[in-house]
Protein backbone atom coordinates (compact mmCIF):
# COMPACT_ATOMS: atom_id res chain seq x y z
CA UNK A 1 0.00 0.00 0.00
CA UNK A 2 1.52 3.89 -0.66
CA UNK A 3 -0.13 7.24 -0.17
CA UNK A 4 0.20 9.91 -3.13
CA UNK A 5 1.24 12.99 -3.03
CA UNK A 6 -2.66 13.77 -3.55
CA UNK A 7 -2.76 13.40 -0.17
CA UNK A 8 -3.25 16.58 2.28
CA UNK A 9 -2.71 15.66 5.56
CA UNK A 10 -6.10 15.84 6.99
CA UNK A 11 -4.73 12.98 9.37
CA UNK A 12 -8.30 11.02 9.15
CA UNK A 13 -6.87 7.77 8.08
CA UNK A 14 -4.67 7.30 10.59
CA UNK A 15 -6.88 5.75 12.97
CA UNK A 16 -8.13 3.25 10.61
CA UNK A 17 -5.21 1.11 10.36
CA UNK A 18 -5.35 -2.29 12.27
CA UNK A 19 -1.42 -2.18 13.01
CA UNK A 20 -1.10 1.36 13.71
CA UNK A 21 1.51 1.61 10.62
CA UNK A 22 0.24 4.91 9.01
CA UNK A 23 1.76 8.19 10.81
CA UNK A 24 1.97 12.01 9.63
CA UNK A 25 5.38 12.71 7.87
CA UNK A 26 6.56 16.50 6.92
CA UNK A 27 3.87 16.87 4.83
CA UNK A 28 1.90 14.09 4.08
CA UNK A 29 1.12 11.16 5.67
CA UNK A 30 3.10 7.87 5.42
CA UNK A 31 3.27 4.18 5.88
CA UNK A 32 5.81 2.15 7.45
CA UNK A 33 6.61 -0.52 5.02
CA UNK A 34 7.48 -2.74 7.84
CA UNK A 35 4.50 -2.65 9.84
CA UNK A 36 2.33 -2.40 7.16
CA UNK A 37 0.67 -5.64 6.59
CA UNK A 38 -1.31 -5.14 3.45
CA UNK A 39 -4.78 -5.39 5.10
CA UNK A 40 -6.61 -3.20 2.24
CA UNK A 41 -8.41 -1.26 5.12
CA UNK A 42 -6.90 2.24 4.72
CA UNK A 43 -8.37 1.46 0.84
CA UNK A 44 -10.96 0.10 1.37
CA UNK A 45 -12.82 2.21 4.02
CA UNK A 46 -12.60 5.07 1.53
CA UNK A 47 -12.07 7.82 4.46
CA UNK A 48 -9.65 9.56 2.19
CA UNK A 49 -10.67 12.80 0.87
CA UNK A 50 -8.67 12.79 -2.07
CA UNK A 51 -8.45 8.96 -2.88
CA UNK A 52 -4.95 8.83 -1.84
CA UNK A 53 -4.02 5.57 -1.03
CA UNK A 54 -3.32 3.30 -4.19
CA UNK A 55 -2.84 -0.47 -3.82
CA UNK A 56 0.56 -1.52 -5.16
CA UNK A 57 1.24 -4.70 -6.58
CA UNK A 58 3.09 -7.88 -4.02
CA UNK A 59 5.48 -10.21 -5.25
CA UNK A 60 6.57 -12.98 -2.38
CA UNK A 61 7.33 -13.33 -0.08
CA UNK A 62 5.45 -9.92 0.90
CA UNK A 63 2.76 -11.09 -0.29
CA UNK A 64 1.85 -13.78 1.96
CA UNK A 65 0.93 -10.61 4.38
CA UNK A 66 -2.00 -9.85 1.99
CA UNK A 67 -3.51 -14.10 1.90
CA UNK A 68 -3.51 -13.69 5.96
CA UNK A 69 -4.96 -10.19 6.33
CA UNK A 70 -7.17 -9.57 3.90
CA UNK A 71 -10.58 -11.64 3.73
CA UNK A 72 -11.30 -10.87 0.54
CA UNK A 73 -7.98 -12.71 -0.82
CA UNK A 74 -7.84 -16.17 -1.46
CA UNK A 75 -4.97 -17.96 -0.68
CA UNK A 76 -3.22 -19.42 -3.68
CA UNK A 77 -2.75 -22.88 -2.02
CA UNK A 78 -5.94 -23.36 -0.09
CA UNK A 79 -8.21 -21.46 -2.43
CA UNK A 80 -9.74 -20.43 0.71
CA UNK A 81 -10.35 -16.77 1.71
CA UNK A 82 -9.60 -14.97 4.74
CA UNK A 83 -6.48 -16.25 6.60
CA UNK A 84 -6.88 -19.48 3.75
CA UNK A 85 -8.42 -22.03 6.14
CA UNK A 86 -11.88 -23.33 6.79
CA UNK A 87 -10.29 -24.62 9.92
CA UNK A 88 -11.45 -26.83 12.68
CA UNK A 89 -15.31 -25.27 12.39
CA UNK A 90 -16.05 -26.91 9.68
CA UNK A 91 -14.87 -30.79 11.11
CA UNK A 92 -18.18 -32.69 10.79
CA UNK A 93 -18.31 -31.79 7.10
CA UNK A 94 -14.51 -32.27 6.41
CA UNK A 95 -13.43 -34.68 8.92
CA UNK A 96 -9.85 -33.89 9.32
CA UNK A 97 -10.39 -34.55 12.84
CA UNK A 98 -10.86 -38.13 13.70
CA UNK A 99 -12.17 -39.99 17.27
CA UNK A 100 -9.13 -40.43 19.29
CA UNK A 101 -7.42 -37.52 17.96
CA UNK A 102 -7.46 -33.85 18.77
CA UNK A 103 -6.86 -30.92 16.42
CA UNK A 104 -5.20 -27.68 18.44
CA UNK A 105 -5.95 -24.37 16.26
CA UNK A 106 -3.15 -21.84 17.10
CA UNK A 107 -3.99 -18.18 15.85
CA UNK A 108 -0.88 -15.74 16.60
CA UNK A 109 -1.80 -12.02 16.55
CA UNK A 110 -4.93 -10.18 16.11
CA UNK A 111 -6.15 -6.59 15.59
CA UNK A 112 -3.54 -3.74 16.97
CA UNK A 113 -0.51 -6.37 17.38
CA UNK A 114 -0.54 -8.55 14.25
CA UNK A 115 2.30 -11.28 14.34
CA UNK A 116 6.03 -11.83 12.79
CA UNK A 117 6.96 -15.02 11.64
CA UNK A 118 9.49 -15.78 13.46
CA UNK A 119 7.08 -15.81 16.16
CA UNK A 120 4.62 -18.36 13.96
CA UNK A 121 7.67 -20.67 13.51
CA UNK A 122 8.36 -20.75 17.27
CA UNK A 123 5.05 -22.40 17.78
CA UNK A 124 5.52 -24.96 14.38
CA UNK A 125 8.74 -26.43 15.68
CA UNK A 126 7.29 -26.73 19.31
CA UNK A 127 4.35 -28.57 17.59
CA UNK A 128 6.46 -30.62 15.43
CA UNK A 129 9.15 -31.55 18.41
CA UNK A 130 5.91 -33.12 19.63
CA UNK A 131 5.31 -35.25 17.37
CA UNK A 132 1.99 -33.18 15.72
CA UNK A 133 1.06 -33.90 12.25
CA UNK A 134 -0.13 -30.49 10.45
CA UNK A 135 -3.04 -29.79 8.36
CA UNK A 136 -2.55 -29.98 5.06
CA UNK A 137 -5.04 -27.59 4.10
CA UNK A 138 -3.59 -24.81 5.94
CA UNK A 139 -1.24 -22.04 4.08
CA UNK A 140 1.08 -22.18 7.01
CA UNK A 141 1.60 -25.79 6.51
CA UNK A 142 2.39 -25.34 2.84
CA UNK A 143 4.95 -22.35 3.82
CA UNK A 144 6.74 -25.64 6.89
CA UNK A 145 9.57 -27.00 4.70
CA UNK A 146 10.07 -29.76 6.57
CA UNK A 147 7.58 -31.17 8.81
CA UNK A 148 9.56 -32.99 11.20
CA UNK A 149 11.11 -29.97 12.56
CA UNK A 150 8.21 -27.46 11.79
CA UNK A 151 11.05 -24.79 10.48
CA UNK A 152 9.02 -22.69 7.87
CA UNK A 153 10.62 -20.96 4.69
CA UNK A 154 13.40 -18.79 5.82
CA UNK A 155 12.53 -16.20 2.95
CA UNK A 156 9.60 -15.29 4.98
CA UNK A 157 10.45 -15.34 8.37
CA UNK A 158 10.56 -11.39 8.56
CA UNK A 159 6.96 -11.14 6.77
CA UNK A 160 4.47 -10.31 9.56
CA UNK A 161 0.29 -10.60 9.16
CA UNK A 162 -2.96 -9.36 11.10
CA UNK A 163 -2.79 -12.99 12.09
CA UNK A 164 -1.62 -16.46 11.42
CA UNK A 165 -3.65 -19.77 12.22
CA UNK A 166 -1.36 -23.14 13.00
CA UNK A 167 -3.48 -26.08 12.62
CA UNK A 168 -2.14 -29.45 14.17
CA UNK A 169 -3.26 -32.74 15.36
CA UNK A 170 -2.22 -35.10 18.04
CA UNK A 171 -3.31 -38.56 19.55
CA UNK A 172 -5.51 -37.71 22.16
CA UNK A 173 -3.20 -38.75 25.03
CA UNK A 174 -0.48 -36.75 23.48
CA UNK A 175 -2.65 -33.91 24.02
CA UNK A 176 -1.37 -32.52 27.26
CA UNK A 177 1.73 -32.70 26.99
CA UNK A 178 1.83 -30.83 23.74
CA UNK A 179 -0.50 -28.20 25.62
CA UNK A 180 1.98 -27.94 27.97
CA UNK A 181 4.54 -27.09 25.57
CA UNK A 182 2.49 -24.38 23.97
CA UNK A 183 2.21 -22.90 27.29
CA UNK A 184 6.05 -22.78 27.84
CA UNK A 185 6.53 -21.68 24.11
CA UNK A 186 3.99 -18.59 24.69
CA UNK A 187 6.29 -16.78 27.09
CA UNK A 188 8.30 -16.41 23.91
CA UNK A 189 6.48 -14.83 21.83
CA UNK A 190 6.12 -11.54 21.08
CA UNK A 191 2.45 -11.64 20.64
CA UNK A 192 -1.11 -12.88 21.74
CA UNK A 193 -2.05 -16.46 21.18
CA UNK A 194 -5.44 -18.04 21.12
CA UNK A 195 -6.31 -21.55 21.27
CA UNK A 196 -8.75 -23.83 20.07
CA UNK A 197 -9.18 -27.40 20.43
CA UNK A 198 -11.30 -30.06 18.53
CA UNK A 199 -12.43 -33.44 19.34
CA UNK A 200 -15.11 -35.27 18.33
CA UNK A 201 -17.86 -35.65 20.75
CA UNK A 202 -18.07 -39.72 22.41
CA UNK A 203 -20.84 -41.57 21.98
CA UNK A 204 -21.83 -40.73 25.58
CA UNK A 205 -22.10 -37.13 24.70
CA UNK A 206 -18.38 -36.20 27.00
CA UNK A 207 -15.68 -34.63 25.46
CA UNK A 208 -12.58 -36.43 25.73
CA UNK A 209 -10.69 -33.80 26.53
CA UNK A 210 -12.40 -32.42 29.55
CA UNK A 211 -10.00 -34.95 32.14
CA UNK A 212 -6.96 -33.32 30.30
CA UNK A 213 -8.34 -29.71 30.92
CA UNK A 214 -8.70 -30.47 34.31
CA UNK A 215 -5.23 -31.74 34.93
CA UNK A 216 -3.72 -28.86 33.52
CA UNK A 217 -6.13 -26.55 35.51
CA UNK A 218 -7.90 -24.51 32.66
CA UNK A 219 -11.04 -23.54 32.19
CA UNK A 220 -12.72 -24.82 28.04
CA UNK A 221 -15.33 -22.65 26.91
CA UNK A 222 -17.08 -25.64 24.94
CA UNK A 223 -18.74 -24.51 21.72
CA UNK A 224 -20.44 -26.78 18.97
CA UNK A 225 -21.38 -26.39 15.55
CA UNK A 226 -24.16 -28.47 13.97
CA UNK A 227 -24.96 -29.42 10.55
CA UNK A 228 -28.62 -28.95 10.10
CA UNK A 229 -28.65 -30.64 6.62
CA UNK A 230 -27.40 -27.56 4.54
CA UNK A 231 -23.82 -29.43 3.96
CA UNK A 232 -23.17 -33.17 3.40
CA UNK A 233 -20.02 -34.94 5.38
CA UNK A 234 -17.35 -35.24 2.74
CA UNK A 235 -15.74 -38.55 4.94
CA UNK A 236 -17.40 -41.31 5.84
CA UNK A 237 -18.57 -41.30 9.71
CA UNK A 238 -16.67 -43.88 11.53
CA UNK A 239 -18.87 -46.52 13.20
CA UNK A 240 -18.75 -46.67 17.40
CA UNK A 241 -20.54 -49.02 19.10
S1 LIG B 1 -2.91 -1.76 4.18
FE1 LIG B 1 -3.66 -2.19 6.28
S2 LIG B 1 -1.78 -2.31 7.49
FE2 LIG B 1 -1.23 -1.28 5.57
S3 LIG B 1 -1.42 0.89 6.01
FE3 LIG B 1 -3.37 0.23 5.14
S4 LIG B 1 -4.63 -0.27 6.93
FE4 LIG B 1 -2.50 -0.19 7.63
S1 LIG C 1 -7.08 10.38 4.75
FE1 LIG C 1 -6.02 10.68 2.79
S2 LIG C 1 -5.58 12.85 2.73
FE2 LIG C 1 -6.06 12.40 4.86
S3 LIG C 1 -4.05 11.95 5.82
FE3 LIG C 1 -4.90 9.98 5.11
S4 LIG C 1 -4.03 9.69 3.08
FE4 LIG C 1 -3.77 11.87 3.58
Amino acid sequence: MRITEDCIACDVCIPYCPVKAISMGDDIAQINDDECVECGVCFRSGVCPTDAFQETPLEWPRIIRKVLSDPLVESPDTRVPGRGTEEVKTNEVSGRIKLGWAGIAIELGRPGVGTRFTDVQKVTMAMAAMGGVFEHENPVTFWITDQKTGKLREDILNEKSLSAIVEVAFPIDKLKAAIQKLQEVSKQLDTVCSVVTAVKVSPDGSFSTDKIFKELGLTPYPNSKNNVGLGRPLFKFEEVS
